[in-house]
């Protein structure tokens, strides 16, 4: 059944699969980071990032994976004994939590039933009864139960009680609506492996002039992830140590097709592809973990039910079918497994993913009527095309 030429299909939410054309840009052989050559492809980055991040503030590019630029966001704002309220709705909200307590922050946990976002009036309740909080943690799509968090709401509380509000935004920047400057994010946090199609390995952080000004007394210890090297690097279009240079060649090939294709466009496709995920595991009597109008676009989290073997069903699918699909994290492991529609993937990719998990439920002996998924798929494709 499958073609071992052929690469995995990767319907997990991150790494994203890489396009050809941004392969390609990988081989480019090194330069001189020190020339007129990375300053061009530098600058033209910052320009472009501050597109996709929506923000006039300063960028700061990590060679780095997402959770350096969460501890980069964390390590510049605050100082050990800083009060920290942090909202967290799944594993990746946890992180955000325990990177803070080990540099010696205070952290006040909110903590929502995993499937669910967090109501702003709880975040509101929170910080009217605690008291000096200096920032609240935020994630904007939770990876790890395929939740999308309501950063707007939950930015205008936090501006009346006068903190920083920082979030990651690692899995749903450039998939999902998210403005920066418009809802007053001081430190908007994204990754180079989920919706911006490259490989792993570089790391964003904008930095607002409020975060600026905490950062003036932030004493929390750290010597690669301090923003005021950075900045002064950046204003030359420079890093102060060697660039991740294969994936900004990347980045800017990047950047330039999404412009092309429309940011709302591509929030608009993957609206539309988390409806097919979930129109389609429920044809097949699957229950999403996520309410329905909180639910993610970037990544669908199915709860696994009676009589199915969910890491038989994910291994066949691998094995049989060549598509590569993500379990559970936390303590969600065996009781989830996840389908990532995330960065370059299509309406095509999700048809083809549940046409091969009926057969694959088949495979194990579980009954489900052929097609069922397949033509709630595209049901959900020609009702948009209806409304268009
Ligand atoms: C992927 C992800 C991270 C971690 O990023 P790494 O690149 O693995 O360090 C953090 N937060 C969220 C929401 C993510 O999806």
């Amino acid at each position: 059944m499958k073609n071992l030429e052929e690469n995995p299909l990767l319907m997990i939410p991150g790494p994203t699969p890489v396009p050809h054309f941004l392969l390609m840009e990988l081989s480019h052989a090194m330069i001189n980071h020190r020339g007129a050559e990375f300053a061009e492809l530098f600058s033209e980055i910052l320009e472009g990032m501050k597109w996709l991040f929506q923000t006039k503030n300063d960028m700061m590019v990590f060679p780095a994976s997402g959770t350096g630029a969460m501890e980069a966001s964390l390590v510049n704002v605050l100082s050990p004994g800083d009060r920290v309220l942090s909202v967290s709705i799944g594993a990746f909200g946890d992180r955000y939590a325990t990177i803070a307590k080990n540099f010696g922050a205070e952290v006040v946990k909110l903590d929502m039933e995993w499937g669910n976002a967090v109501n702003p009036d709880d975040v509101k309740k929170a910080l009217q009864k605690e008291k000096n909080i200096k920032a609240v943690l935020l994630t904007q799509n939770e990876t790890s139960t395929g939740v999308v968090n309501p950063v707007e709401a939950v930015a205008k509380i936090v501006k009346d009680y006068g903190a920083l509000l920082l979030v990651d935004a690692i899995s749903g920047l450039g998939a999902v609506e998210l403005q920066s400057d418009a809802w007053g994010v001081d430190c908007t946090v994204a990754g180079s492996q989920k919706a911006m199609m490259i490989p792993p390995g570089l790391s964003f952080v904008s930095v607002s002039q409020n975060a600026w000004e905490a950062h003036k007394n932030a004493k929390m210890p750290r010597y690669y992830w301090d923003f005021s090297n950075l900045k002064k690097w950046t204003a030359k279009n420079q890093t102060p140590y060697t660039p991740a240079l294969p994936q900004l060649f990347a980045l800017r090939a990047s950047l330039k097709w999404l412009k092309n294709y429309g940011l709302k466009e591509n929030f608009k496709r993957h609206q539309l592809m988390g409806k097919m995920a979930r129109a389609g595991a429920n044809a097949l009597s699957f229950h999403i973990l996520a309410k329905e109008e909180c639910a993610s676009p970037c990544v669908t989290a199915v709860c696994g039910r009676e009589g199915v073997d969910i890491k038989k069903v994910r291994a066949i699918l691998r094995d049989k079918y060549n598509i590569v699909t993500a379990g559970g994290q936390g303590k969600l492991e065996d009781k989830i497994f996840r389908i990532g529609h995330l960065g370059w993937v299509f309406p095509s990719d999700l048809i083809r993913t549940f046409s091969a998990l009926e057969l694959a439920l088949e495979d194990c002996g579980v009954s489900v009527e052929k097609g069922s998924a397949v033509r709630a798929c595209e049901r959900v494709i020609l009702e948009a095309e209806k409304t268009k």
